[in-house]
């Protein structure tokens, strides 16, 4: 078993949560009652001094039902005009959450060119730092209406790993709709094993992600290696951990034994805008 306890000295936190933790299965809608808790949740991190930064899905999903669609829209325009919509009103609800606790939070927005050129990740890793500074908590999603990638293959993990090694932070948590990694689909195989603690991301990890072949969200199991490997190569701890109940995240901060941790092992050559081009490599 890994040691989690210096989990709770973890400064720079960033947090995903996935648009199946923020709306209710049944019908869709903004879950309130858990959008709440998450809020209150970060708040309650920056008041134990720790600077946190939110990546939020759900764009597209709340945009829909502004615009009363039934069905989870399939064509790009479609799904570009939903996250238009969606993306103004998620705002505008965590800042209203966020309002009620005095605490300021801001939008931004990120296409792969934010860190491909070299002018735009520096501006973004100011702005970033600058917030952090001032006791902002970011709002981050991808900018679905112009970066068409996102929305056909993109995912809100591989984004959250960018931001994570982009302002240097120490923790990533992934909040999904899985446990964890498992040696095998835990709904297929009796004996699939959950998976505590990684050390190393190597192809074997991957080959078992695939046979885990949990599928959820946009983002499936290899994706979140993906992720794992950006942040822990940046010199990133992270996590996934089920975001079925928020409250797990203080649970995890203090160091117990929840979700599958992957250990950060800072490789000194690391180049952020590599990663991106080179683009998934297992
Ligand atoms: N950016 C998309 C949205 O806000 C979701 C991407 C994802 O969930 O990974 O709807």
């Amino acid at each position: 078993m890994c040691d989690r306890a210096s989990l709770k000295h973890k400064k720079r936190i960033v947090i995903k949560v996935g648009s199946s933790s923020l709306v209710h299965e049944e019908t869709g809608m903004m879950d309130l009652f858990k959008l709440e808790q998450l809020v209150r949740i970060l708040c309650d991190l920056r008041n134990q001094g720790k600077e946190v930064i939110l990546v939020s899905s759900g764009a597209i999903g709340a945009g829909r039902k502004v615009l009363g669609l039934n069905k989870r829209p399939s064509s790009l325009p479609v799904k570009q005009a939903c996250a238009s919509v969606g993306q103004g009103a998620l705002i505008a609800l965590y800042q209203r959450l966020f309002n009620e606790y005095h605490q300021i939070s801001s939008q931004i927005l990120m296409t792969k060119h934010t860190i491909i050129r070299e002018k735009s990740l520096f501006n973004a890793r100011n702005t970033f730092d600058q917030l952090l500074d001032m006791g902002v908590i970011p709002i981050v999603n991808e900018n679905d209406t112009v970066s068409t990638d996102e929305i056909e293959f993109g995912d809100n993990d591989t984004l959250s790993a960018v931001v994570a090694a982009l302002v240097s932070a120490d923790l990533l948590i992934l909040m999904s709709d899985i446990d964890g990694l498992y040696t095998d689909d835990p709904n297929k195989n009796p004996n699939a094993r959950f998976i505590e603690c990684v050390y190393k991301i190597d192809k074997s990890l991957y080959d078992m992600a695939k046979g885990a072949g949990s599928d959820f969200g946009t983002g499936g199991m290899v994706t979140k290696i993906d992720a794992a490997r950006i942040a822990t190569d940046s010199g990133c701890d992270m996590i996934i951990s089920n975001g079925k109940d928020f409250r797990t995240i203080h649970d995890i901060i203090e160091g117990k034994n929840i979700g599958t941790l992957f250990l950060a092992h800072k490789n000194e050559d690391f180049d952020l805008k590599s990663y991106i081009e080179e683009g998934k490599r297992h």
